[in-house]
């Protein structure tokens, strides 16, 4: 008898979680050893599903075919389990579900109304509610704050995230008004926690979504679905994806985060950017043009989880994603390069579901490196971004001179922020039908981000048919045989419409 998934997903019994286990395939979940380094990259890079690596030993997650295919290697192969597997749906039971978590955000929203909004994302493929809290001082008003975002359980049989996301939101909440730190905290920062990604896969405790997809592994991927980024009109595409991806990514476009991460088990360990540059293999790092500040906020977190500092798969507890194995579409890269918002991938636990009696330890031993970690949202350099003369927020694109990675404005609120080290830059800003405006020397300490707020120019002029604002720049460039220096100009809002106009006249005088 076929049972409808999207029936099972109202309410789901442990006999339920049997039945729905035939409607999916089995997944084996093994773990391979390969007999040296080189076998080991041709083994991760060979297009299997890979879970974690440690040393020469690969979790893979494997179709039937697949798993006879990995016998034939002739490496030690240990089956783990398979999935789903429905003698974990009691065990599943023990960590808060979705359902308890809508009840505790309902309960939270309304004895915390001045502190957090809760929202779904959408429905996963069964209909389950992807649940999301936003917690901060006057969460209904659009604020010139850091947000950062912590996603947990996008694979569903990796729960331990779902949990530290649940204290956490507690923590923040009783503790504002009465912990000068916290107080302090959501005065300054915005944090947004999706606790469960992934909601079918946690029901039936298995890894991929109700239809068998890694949801680590179907976001777009560079370059084969973009080569740019959302600001630079590729589409978002956010239709043509698994329904929790697509919530995951609508959202991300609708709120503006300088910062992110998303949690998993099954090793102990922070990973950064790239997960993958096209032609680099597992084993071989691919880095980003901001790989010294992924370090940095990577041991932020890493220096203060003592187990994963001292005794993770890697020195001090962070990795590049590529160094250690290669993958293509995961949220990382994602939102890092396509949205401009730099997130690592943490992985909290080398037991993927231990004992709930364990979870407070596990809180015990995050705690620390979740506030440490949001608070490098602090650094670098931000502000707003905003029309000279009407104060409306731009959506405009920021680089940093040598660095062709951009990060993006609010394009409702115009704050942007871009990470980076203590250090001297030249900026820009670029936006649509805007002059562009340049910065140069702009010093940035290890503290609190440094300040730069823009008055953009709209570049609603006619100079000899020229109205593109790249275009006046480049005649304005070509003329005086120089790059203008902007910021040089008297109001230090950069030049106007005006001033442009008189360069030209004066030049052409
Ligand atoms: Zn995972």
């Amino acid at each position: 008898m076929i049972v409808s998934l999207s029936f099972l997903a109202a309410e789901l019994t442990a006999e339920d979680g049997v039945l729905s286990a035939l409607e999916i395939p089995p997944i084996y979940v093994v773990e391979v050893t390969a007999p040296d380094q080189l076998a080991l990259i041709t083994l991760l890079d060979a297009g299997f599903n890979v879970g974690s690596v440690y040393e020469l030993t690969a979790t893979l997650y494997l179709d039937e075919f697949e798993y006879g295919e990995i016998a034939s290697l002739g490496y030690p192969v240990l089956l783990v389990e398979v999935q789903p597997c429905s003698d974990q749906v009691d065990k599943a039971d023990a960590y808060r579900t979705p359902g308890d978590i809508e009840t505790l955000f309902a309960a939270y929203q309304q004895d915390y109304p001045g502190l957090c909004r809760m929202s779904t994302l959408g429905k996963s493929v069964n209909g389950i509610d992807i649940w999301a809290i936003k917690i901060t001082s006057n969460p209904g008003v659009p604020a010139d704050k850091p947000a950062v975002k912590y996603i947990s359980t996008m694979h569903g049989d990796e729960p331990v995230g779902t949990e530290l996301c649940l204290y956490f939101a507690d923590e923040l909440l009783t503790g504002y008004g009465t912990d000068s730190y916290i107080t302090d905290f959501l005065d300054r920062t915005v944090i947004w926690l999706v606790p469960i990604m992934n909601p079918d896969g946690f029901v039936i405790s298995m890894r991929r979504n109700a239809h068998n997809i890694d949801l680590n592994r179907s976001f777009p991927a560079y370059p084969s679905d973009f080569s740019t980024t959302w600001f630079d009109g590729e589409p978002l595409g956010e239709g043509n994806r698994e329904p929790e991806i697509a919530h995951i990514m609508r959202w991300s476009a609708e709120n503006h985060c300088a910062l992110s991460l998303n949690y998993h088990t099954g090793a102990l360990i922070v990973n950064y950017p790239f997960d993958n540059i096209p032609g680099i293999s597992s084993g071989t790092e691919a880095p980003t043009p901001d790989d010294a500040m992924f370090q940095y906020i990577s041991l932020q977190y890493s220096t203060l989880n003592t187990p994963m500092y001292t005794g993770g798969n890697y020195p001090q507890g962070i990795v590049n994603g590529s160094y250690w194995y290669s993958i293509t579409g995961g949220m990382m890269d994602w939102n890092y390069r396509f949205m401009g918002c730099p997130e690592v991938t943490i992985e909290l636990s080398y037991i993927k579901k231990p004992s709930p009696t364990l979870l407070p330890q596990y809180w015990a031993e995050n705690r620390d490196a979740m506030y440490a970690y949001a608070e490098t949202a602090h650094i670098g350099v931000r502000g707003l971004t905003r029309d000279r003369n009407t104060d409306v927020p731009v959506w405009s694109k920021v680089l940093l001179a040598g660095n062709p990675q951009p990060v993006f404005s609010d394009a409702d609120f115009g704050n942007y922020h871009k990470l980076v080290l203590a250090g001297t830059y030249d900026i820009s800003f670029h936006a649509e039908s805007y002059i562009s405006y340049y910065m140069d020397n702009i010093v940035v300490n290890s503290g609190p981000a440094a300040r730069v707020d823009v008055g953009m120019s709209d570049g609603d002029i006619n100079v000899d048919g020229l109205r593109n604002s790249v275009d006046i720049q480049l005649a304005v460039d070509a003329v005086l045989g120089r790059t203008i220096a902007y910021d040089a100009d008297v109001d230090g809002r950069g030049l106007s419409a005006t001033d442009i106009q008189a360069v030209i006249n004066s030049v052409q005088l």
